[in-house]
């Protein structure tokens, strides 16, 4: 895995991400430059940078029905808001994956699908990590 080049971002649970902007730009002094609806995951998000890495606000999406789930909103749930996740970025997202899955380690994803910014993501499941849920990001 010399393929991992710096934290691309960590990502923080937040039920509302109109509430928490508040913190990060008026408290710390931030912005957020980009927010996207990641919709096949149930998310919408919010990219801070600080730096070379960034702080992702990731918020729970409504369905159309009003009801909502998915895995942030179960994150909330049992946990409340806080941190979800790291996220490193990766050269080869390919090639990282496939170490990983021959080094036997439980992955959440075997092949990469599509997350903000029309990057190619993947999770691997925090039973391999110690606890911390990890995603690889694609460089792009
Ligand atoms: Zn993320």
């Amino acid at each position: 895995m010399s393929n991992i080049t710096k934290v691309d971002h960590i990502g923080i649970a937040v039920q509302s991400i109109a509430e928490a902007r508040a913190f990060y730009e008026k408290g710390l002094g931030l912005a957020i430059t980009h927010v996207e609806e990641v919709r096949e995951q149930g998310v919408r998000v919010a990219f801070i940078p600080t730096g070379e890495s960034n702080l992702e606000l990731v918020e729970p999406l409504a369905a159309e029905d009003g009801s909502v789930d998915g895995p942030i909103a179960r994150f909330l749930e049992k946990r409340g808001e806080g941190i979800h996740h790291i996220c490193l970025e990766v050269q080869d997202i390919e090639a990282a994956l496939a170490e990983l899955v021959a080094g036997g380690f439980r992955m959440l994803d075997k092949t990469p699908r599509l997350g903000a910014h029309g990057k190619r993501v993947a999770f691997l499941h925090p039973a391999s990590a110690h606890g911390v849920l990890i995603e690889l990001a694609e460089k792009n």
